[in-house]
C-alpha cells in the first residue's frame, strides 16, 4: 500500500475525505478520483477502475493498493506511470530508466559479466584506477546485478552514481576487453571480460599486460588476512541538508565531502584497502542508507565527518562520539553484552538469529567502536585542537545500523569563525586525514582477533521486511 499523504506530496493531489458520505475524493489537476472505504473500486472522472483491495485507513492516514498509481493516478493526470514493484520504482512519463539484468561466469583467468540492457541505451565504458565504470545515458538504472566470487579480480559490482554499473577491481586484475552486441527485441547487450594479470607476479618484472593506473600505490602497508579490507567514509549531510552553517557561510556538506574524498585517497593509497563514499557529490542521501550501504559492501569500518555547531561562537575543538545504547532500550544493552539468543527477529520467531532488527546492528560493535573512537581521538589530538569533552557517546541515528565497528567525527566547531577557515582550509583538511589514516592503522595493528561472528546477513529495517 502507498499512503495516500505521500502520493499526494508527490503528485500534487489534494485530498478530501467526506465525513457524510464517508469517501475519499482525489482531485489530481483538474480530474477527480473517487474512493469509497471498503471497496475495491475508483471512479476517475466517472469511469470506475478495479483496485486490488480496498483503501484502509491507519490512524489519520489512508493508504491505497500501490496499483492505484498505473490504474487510477495515471488517466486522471493524463501521464504515464510505470510501476516496477521489485525494483520499487514509479517512473513518471518519459524517463529513461534502463532495466539492467547482470550475470557473470567465472572462466579462471577471466572473469566475464554479461549486462543486458533493455531497452538498448548509449553508453561509455572506462577505467578509472581500480574501476571499471559502465555509463549509461539514462536518469538511473533498474538494475540486477550478480554476486560473484572472484574477490582478487572483481571485488564488487555495483551501481554508481548516475546510470552506471561499477566494477570495482581486485589486486590481480590485469587488463579488460568489452563488446556489444544487439539483443532481442531492441535490447542490448554488454560483455565485459576482466582478465587475470599474465604473470605471476615476478619481484622485478613488470607486467605488459596491465596499464600503469592498476599498479598498486607505492605505499602499501597491507592488512593481514582477517584484517580491514573495506572502510566506508561517510560525508555528513549533502544535497538538501546543509548541515551546520558557519559564520563566513561554510556549508557543513561542503566540508564534509571534502575530507571524506581525501581520506578516500590516502587510506586508499596508504592502506591498500577499498574505500566507499556514502556521497561523492552534493546528494542527499536517508541516514538509513548510509549504514545499508556500509553493510551491504560488508564493510569492516565506518567513519561519518561532520562539523560541530554551537550557540556559544567560542566552542571549539574535534570531538569523537560512538553509539550510545541509552536510547535503544534493554533489547540493545542485552545484544551488546552477548546475549544474542534473547534477539527478536523481525517478522516472527526466536531461535534462529539470520536477521536482527535495524536498531540492534550497531549493539555488538560498541566495544570495538569505543576502541576506535579512542584510537581516533588520540590520533587527532597529536594534530588539530580537540574539545574538552573529546570523546562521548550519543545515539546517533546514522551510527545505529551499522554492522561494523562505526564512529562519528566532529572535526571541530564551524560556528565558531577562526574554525570555519581553518575546516576549510588545505593544511587542516590534511591534519584530519593524515590523523584518521594514523589512528585506522593503529586500530587494525591492535585487532588481536578476529571480529565476533555475527550473523551474516544485513540487518533489517523495522518496517521495511526480512532482507536475505
Ligand atoms: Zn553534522
Amino acid at each position: 500500500m502507498f499512503a495516500l499523504d505521500d502520493l499526494a506530496k508527490l503528485f500534487e493531489l489534494t485530498v478530501r475525505e467526506d465525513s457524510l458520505a464517508g469517501g475519499l475524493t482525489v482531485t489530481a489537476r483538474t480530474q477527480s478520483i473517487v474512493l469509497t472505504p471498503g471497496q475495491s473500486l475508483a471512479s476517475v472522472g466517472g469511469r470506475l477502475i478495479s483496485l486490488p483491495a480496498p483503501p484502509t485507513r491507519d490512524g489519520r492516514s489512508w493508504f491505497v493498493p500501490v496499483d492505484f498509481v498505473p490504474r487510477a493516478l495515471a488517466p486522471a493526470l493524463g501521464t504515464p506511470l510505470e510501476l516496477r514493484k521489485p525494483s520499487r520504482l514509479i517512473l513518471v512519463g518519459g524517463v529513461r530508466v534502463p532495466r539492467v539484468a547482470g550475470s557473470v561466469e567465472n572462466l579462471g583467468a577471466l572473469v566475464r559479466l554479461t549486462l543486458d540492457v533493455a531497452p538498448q541505451t548509449p553508453h561509455a565504458i572506462a577505467q578509472d584506477g581500480n574501476r571499471i565504470i559502465v555509463k549509461f545515458e539514462a536518469e538511473t538504472l533498474d538494475a540486477t546485478l550478480p554476486a560473484l566470487s572472484a574477490p582478487d579480480l572483481i571485488q564488487n559490482i555495483r551501481v554508481g552514481d548516475g546510470a552506471s554499473v561499477v566494477l570495482d577491481l581486485g589486486p590481480r586484475f590485469g587488463s579488460f576487453r568489452t563488446s556489444d552486441l544487439p539483443g532481442d527485441r531492441g535490447s542490448g547487450r554488454i560483455v565485459i571480460d576482466v582478465i587475470t594479470q599474465t604473470t605471476a607476479a615476478p619481484p622485478a618484472g613488470t607486467s605488459p599486460a596491465a596499464p600503469p593506473s592498476t599498479s598498486p600505490p607505492p605505499l602499501l602497508d597491507l592488512a593481514p588476512s582477517g584484517g580491514i579490507r573495506t572502510i566506508v567514509v561517510d560525508a555528513g549531510h549533502g544535497g538538501m541538508e546543509d548541515g551546520a552553517h558557519g559564520p563566513g557561510g561554510t556549508l557543513e556538506k561542503t566540508v564534509t565531502l571534502s575530507v571524506a574524498q581525501r581520506l578516500k585517497s590516502a587510506l586508499e593509497a596508504r592502506l591498500g584497502v577499498r574505500v566507499i563514499l556514502t556521497r561523492d557529490g552534493d546528494a542527499t542521501v536517508d541516514l538509513d542508507e548510509r549504514a545499508a550501504l556500509a553493510n551491504n559492501n560488508k564493510a569492516d569500518l565506518f567513519v561519518s565527518l561532520h562539523a560541530n555547531a554551537s550557540v556559544r561562537a567560542s566552542a571549539a575543538g574535534a570531538e569523537v562520539f560512538y553509539l550510545s545504547l541509552e536510547e535503544y532500550g534493554d533489547q540493545a544493552q542485552r545484544v551488546a553484552k552477548g546475549e544474542t539468543e534473547a534477539l527478536p527477529v523481525f517478522g516472527g520467531g526466536t531461535r534462529d538469529i539470520e536477521v536482527i532488527l535495524w536498531e540492534m546492528a550497531q549493539a555488538r560493535y560498541i566495544e570495538e567502536s569505543a576502541a576506535l573512537a579512542k584510537e581516533v581521538e588520540a590520533g587527532l589530538r597529536e594534530r588539530v585542537l580537540m574539545s574538552p569533552r573529546a570523546i562521548q557517546q550519543a545515539p546517533f541515528r546514522v551510527l545505529v545500523g551499522a554492522n561494523m565497528p562505526a564512529v562519528l567525527v566532529e572535526m571541530g566547531f564551524i560556528t565558531n569563525a577562526e574554525q570555519e577557515r581553518q575546516l576549510v582550509s588545505e593544511p587542516f583538511q590534511s591534519s584530519i586525514v593524515q590523523s584518521l589514516v594514523d589512528s585506522i592503522i593503529r586500530y587494525r595493528d591492535k585487532l588481536a582477533s578476529p571480529r565476533p561472528a555475527g550473523p551474516a546477513a544485513a540487518p533489517a529495517r523495522p518496517g521495511g521486511g526480512v532482507r536475505p
